[in-house]
C-alpha cells in the first residue's frame, strides 16, 4: 500500500504541482492529529484454515447497498473447536448454511460465529454458506454520478488493507491465513468488473445483467482481495504472453499511456533482478477516483488513485512519472503478496521492500543521481522527524497501522538500500531470491529472511537486523580531522553522538573515506562502532577534499567539521549528488561570505543534476540578498521544470521588492511551464503584492490542462486573504464545478472572509454531497475558519452517520478541534491547508 502518509514526508520542496492539493490536505490531517484506528500487531491463533471462499456480489447503485453470497471451505486446525467464527462488520446476515444445512448462528457487531453441530476434530472440514447485505462505509465505496455531476462515470472499488475486508465480506481477516477465490460479479451490461486472478467467463444473468466470473487460484491473503466495478476505459498489452491491462475512469483514456508505459519494462527489471519472474497469471492496474490510499497492491490487480494519472498536455513536466508509486505497487507483487507478513508487526516485510524497489527501478530507468538525490530527500526527511527516531522498524507498540508509517516505509526502505551496500548486489539479490522461493505463498516474520539471507550466502546479518530493524534511531556522527604534514597522515576522529537509550545504541559501520589531494582521490575502507575513535590514513600531500561515506549510503546524522573553502570545493567537485547537495546544505547556512554565494550561484547555474541547482537554489534563498535573487530570476528560464518551479516558490520569500512581483507576474503570463507558472500565482499570493489581485484574478479566470491554474489562484487567494476574492472562489466551489477546482475553490475559503456564517453554512451544505474530495475539502476549510457555530451541525452530521472511513475521522478531529476553539478561545487557523 501506498497512502499519503508515505509519500510526504514533512520536508519541504517536495510538492509537485498535481499533488500539491493532496499534500496540503495531508499536512491538516497531520496537524489534527492521528488517525484512531487500531489494527492488531499480532496474528490470532487459528482454529480453521480458510481455503476457498466463493464470493458472489451485487450491487444497488440507488440504495448504495451490496447483496453478497460466500461460500467458504475450511478445514478445523484444532480439536474441540465448537464454533467457526468471522470477521463481518455492519452486515446484515439473512441466512447461513454449514455443510448445506440450516446452521445456528450468532452475531455481534464485529463477528459472525457459526455454531458446529458437535465439537470439531483436527481435519474436519465444512462448508459454510452465508448471505447477506450491507451498507459498507468502509472496504467498499460507490462513486457514482447524482445530480450536480450527471456524467460521472459509475465506479465500485474496494480497499482491504488492513483489516477491513470484513466490512463487505465476512471472513477471516487477518494475514496469517490463504486462500483461493472466485469471484462472480453481476453489473450492467457496460460496466466492466476487476478483480484476483483471471476472467473465467461473462454471463448474461437473464435479468438484463452480466456476471463476471474471476478466478484465482493463486492463494492470497483477505486484506489483497479486490473487487471494482464500474465505467472504465482500458488499454491491453501483454508481457510474456500474460496479459497486462491498464483502465481508468471512463473519458479518461488518453491518460493511461503516459501514466503506464513503463510497467511492462519494470516487468522486466523486476524478474530478472529478484531472478523470480512475476508470479501471477495477468497484471492490471486500474486508476479509480476518491481512492483511499494512492495505491494498494491487490494480488495480480493493483488499483491505484486517479491522482496519478498524468495528462498528456502536462506529463513532460514530471520526468520521473509517477514511477515510485506504479513500481511499488508492482515490487507488492513480490513482497507483499507472492510472500506475506504474517502479522502487522512485520509489515516492514512488505512496505520496506516496496520502497527499496522504487529506488532499485529510480536508478535502473533514471539513472543513479535521480535514485541517489530521491534516497537523500527521503533520509533528511526520516532524520528530521523525532517521533519516529526512538521506535525501532520491528514495533508491535501501535494504536495504529499508520503511526509509525515513516519507519516501516522510508526507514526501512534506506535500510534495505544499505544491506545491498554492505552485502555487495551478488548475495544482497542472491538472498532475496532463496526468500522468495523458499516462502512462496507463505506468511513470514522477520526471522524468516535473516535465515534466508544467511542459508544463500552464508553471509550472517543479525548485527545488522539488530541495529537496524530491531533496534531504533540511527548513529549521529561528529567528525573532524587533521593534517600531519610531516607524516603526511590525515587523522580523522569519529564519535558517535546519538543519545544512548531505549532502543537506540552505538552502531557498528562498514564503510569508506574518500581523501582527494592534488594527485587524485583515494578511498580506504573503514569499520566505525565505538563511541569515540580515530582512524589515521597515509596520504601524499594535504587534503583538498575529505569525504566519509562518499554518496551517503549510511543512514546517519554527520557534523564534519570543515572550512567554508573545503565546503565550496566539495560542491564544485564530490563526483556523488548526495555530497555534492549536502555541501549546498551547509553552504546555506554560512552568511557573508562572497566566495559562498559565487559557488552556490555557479552550482545554481551550471551543475549538470537537476536536483542539485534545486539545492544551491534553495541554499541561496535562505541566504538572501541581491545577488541571491538574481540568480533565482535566471534559474526561472532552466530548462528543467523542477527548478523553474522551484526559483518560483523561493521568490515568494522575498518580500518587499517590486522586481521580483514583476518577474512573478511574467512568469504566469509566459512562463514555459505549467508548474513553474503555478508556483508563480502561490508566491505572488504569499507577497501580497500590490498587483497580487489582479494577477490572481485573471488566472482563476484562465483555463488550463486539469485547472491547474485556476487551482493554483485559489491557493494564491488563500495566502493573500482578500475578501474581494470571495464572491468568485464561492462560485467555484458551488456544486456542478469541476471536482478538483472545485475542492481547491472550497479549500480557499478556509482563510477568506472566515467570520461569514453564510459561508460555513454553504461549506457544511457540501457534507451532504457523497464525494470525499468536496467532503475533505469542506472539513479542512470548517477547521481553519474555526466559526463555532458549524460545531452541532457538523456533529448531527457525524451522527447521522453520512460520513465514512476516513472522511468521518477527520470530521471528528475538526469537531474536537473546534471544541476546543470555543472552550478554550484558541485563536482559529490551526491547520496549514493551504499554505505550503
Ligand atoms: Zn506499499
Amino acid at each position: 500500500m501506498k497512502g499519503f502518509a508515505a509519500r510526504w514526508g514533512p520536508g519541504p520542496g517536495r510538492l509537485h504541482g498535481k499533488w500539491a492539493a493532496a499534500a496540503a490536505l495531508f499536512l491538516a490531517m497531520l496537524a489534527l492529529g492521528a488517525p484512531g484506528r487500531a489494527d492488531e500487531p499480532f496474528a490470532p491463533s487459528r482454529v480453521y484454515d480458510l481455503q476457498h471462499s466463493t464470493i458472489r456480489l451485487a450491487f444497488d447503485t440507488d440504495q448504495l447497498k451490496i447483496f453478497g453470497d460466500v461460500t467458504h471451505r475450511v478445514a478445523m486446525l484444532r480439536d474441540a473447536a465448537s464454533r467457526i467464527v468471522f470477521d463481518s462488520v455492519a452486515l446484515r446476515i439473512d441466512s447461513v448454511t454449514l455443510d448445506d444445512r440450516p446452521a445456528l448462528y450468532e452475531v455481534t457487531p464485529t463477528q459472525l460465529a457459526v455454531v458446529l453441530p458437535s465439537p470439531a476434530r483436527r481435519g474436519d472440514t465444512h462448508t459454510i454458506e452465508i448471505r447477506y447485505q450491507g451498507s459498507p462505509r468502509q472496504g467498499l465505496f460507490f462513486i457514482l454520478p447524482d445530480k450536480n455531476y450527471p456524467n460521472r462515470p459509475a465506479e465500485i472499488w474496494t480497499q482491504g488493507e488492513a483489516e477491513d475486508t470484513r466490512y463487505y465480506l465476512p471472513t477471516y481477516d487477518y494475514p496469517n491465513d490463504r486462500l483461493t477465490t472466485d469471484t462472480y460479479l453481476t453489473v450492467p451490461p457496460a460496466w466492466v468488473t476487476i478483480s484476483n486472478g483471471r476472467l473465467e467467463s461473462k454471463t448474461p444473468d437473464g435479468k438484463g445483467q452480466v456476471v463476471w466470473h474471476w478466478v484465482d487460484d493463486a492463494p492470497l491473503s483477505t486484506y489483497l482481495i479486490s473487487v471494482v466495478a464500474g465505467e472504465f476505459d482500458r488499454m491491453d498489452e501483454t508481457w510474456r504472453s500474460i496479459p497486462v491491462t491498464f483502465y481508468a475512469p471512463r473519458g479518461e483514456r488518453d491518460r493511461i499511456p503516459a501514466t503506464f508505459d513503463h510497467t511492462r519494462a519494470m516487468l522486466d527489471f523486476f524478474s530478472s533482478t529478484l531472478g523470480v519472474p512475476y508470479p501471477w497469471s495477468k497484471y492490471s492496474q486500474v486508476a479509480v477516483d476518491e481512492f483511499t490510499e494512492d495505491g494498494m497492491e491487490n494480488t495480480s490487480a493493483t488499483t491505484l488513485t486517479t491522482r496519478a494519472l498524468l495528462n498528456p498536455a502536462t506529463a513532460a513536466e514530471f520526468p520521473l512519472r509517477e514511477d515510485d508509486l506504479i513500481s511499488h505497487e508492482l515490487a507488492h507483487q513480490w513482497f507483499g503478496d507472492l510472500v506475506t507478513c504474517k502479522d502487522w508487526t512485520n509489515l516492514w516485510l512488505n512496505e520496506g521492500f516496496a520502497t527499496v524497489m522504487e529506488y532499485f527501478w529510480e536508478e535502473h530507468e533514471f539513472g543513479p543521481d535521480d535514485a541517489a538525490y530521491t534516497r537523500w530527500n527521503e533520509a533528511r526527511d526520516w532524520l528530521a522527524d523525532e517521533r519516529v527516531f526512538p521506535v525501532p522498524i520491528l514495533n508491535s507498540n501501535f494504536k495504529d497501522s499508520l503511526e509509525y508509517s515513516d519507519n516501516v516505509y522510508t526507514k526501512a526502505g534506506l535500510v534495505l538500500y544499505m544491506l545491498r551496500e554492505q552485502l555487495g548486489p551478488a548475495d544482497f539479490y542472491a538472498g532475496l531470491k532463496h526468500y522468495l522461493e523458499k516462502y512462496r505463498g507463505q506468511n513470514v516474520v522477520t526471522a524468516d529472511l535473516v535465515s534466508a539471507i544467511e542459508e544463500a550466502t552464508s553471509r550472517n546479518v543479525d548485527r545488522f537486523f539488530q541495529q537496524w530493524i530491531f533496534g531504533a534511531g540511527a548513529p549521529s556522527l561528529a567528525i573532524r580531522y587533521t593534517y600531519a604534514d610531516s607524516r603526511h597522515e590525515v587523522q580523522l576522529e569519529v564519535k558517535q553522538t546519538q543519545k544512548i537509550e531505549g532502543a537506540v545504541g552505538l552502531f557498528t559501520l562498514p564503510t569508506s573515506i574518500e581523501i582527494v589531494t592534488a594527485a587524485g582521490p583515494k578511498r580506504f575502507p573503514i569499520m566505525v562502532s565505538k563511541a569515540s575513535e580515530s582512524f589515521a590514513f597515509p596520504v601524499d600531500g594535504p587534503p583538498l577534499l575529505v569525504l566519509f561515506d562518499p554518496g551517503d549510503t549510511i543512514l546517519d546524522t554527520v557534523q564534519f567539521d570543515k572550512s567554508p573553502k573545503e565546503w565550496i570545493y566539495q560542491l564544485r567537485h564530490a563526483s556523488t549528488v548526495p555530497d555534492r547537495a549536502d555541501a549546498a546544505v551547509v553552504l546555506g547556512e554560512i552568511p557573508g561570505q562572497d566566495a559562498v554565494v559565487s559557488a552556490l550561484s555557479d552550482a545554481a547555474r551550471l551543475d549538470p543534476f537537476w536536483g542539485l541547482r534545486v539545492q544551491a537554489l534553495e541554499a541561496l534563498g535562505r541566504l538572501g540578498g541581491l545577488r541571491a535573487r538574481d540568480v533565482l530570476f535566471a534559474a526561472l528560464d532552466d530548462s528543467d521544470p523542477r527548478v523553474a518551479a522551484g526559483a518560483a516558490t523561493l521568490l515568494g520569500a522575498f518580500p518587499q521588492d517590486s522586481q521580483v512581483a514583476a518577474r512573478l507576474e511574467a512568469v504566469f503570463r509566459a512562463g514555459r511551464f505549467y508548474r513553474e507558472r503555478e508556483a508563480a500565482l502561490i508566491a505572488l499570493g504569499r507577497l501580497r503584492s500590490p498587483n497580487a489581485y489582479a494577477v490572481l484574478l485573471e488566472a482563476a479566470r484562465t483555463d488550463s490542462p486539469d485547472d491547474g491554474l485556476r487551482r493554483a489562484a485559489f491557493r494564491g487567494f488563500a495566502e493573500l486573504a482578500d475578501a474581494r476574492a470571495t464572491p468568485l472562489v464561492l462560485d467555484w466551489a458551488s456544486p456542478g464545478k469541476p471536482i478538483q477546482a472545485r475542492a481547491a475553490a472550497i479549500r480557499a475559503l478556509g482563510s477568506l472572509d472566515a467570520r461569514n456564517k453564510d459561508t460555513t453554512k454553504r461549506l457544511l451544505s457540501y457534507l451532504g454531497e457523497n464525494i470525499s474530495e468536496v467532503r475533505r475539502a469542506s472539513l479542512t476549510a470548517l477547521d481553519e475558519r474555526g466559526d463555532v457555530s458549524a460545531i452541532a451541525p457538523l456533529e448531527y452530521v457525524l451522527n447521522r452517520g453520512d460520513l465514512s472511513g476516513s472522511v468521518e475521522q477527520l470530521g471528528r478531529r475538526v469537531v474536537t478541534h473546534l471544541r476546543k476553539v470555543k472552550d478554550e478561545s484558541v485563536p482559529p487557523a490551526a491547520t496549514p491547508a493551504s499554505s505550503n
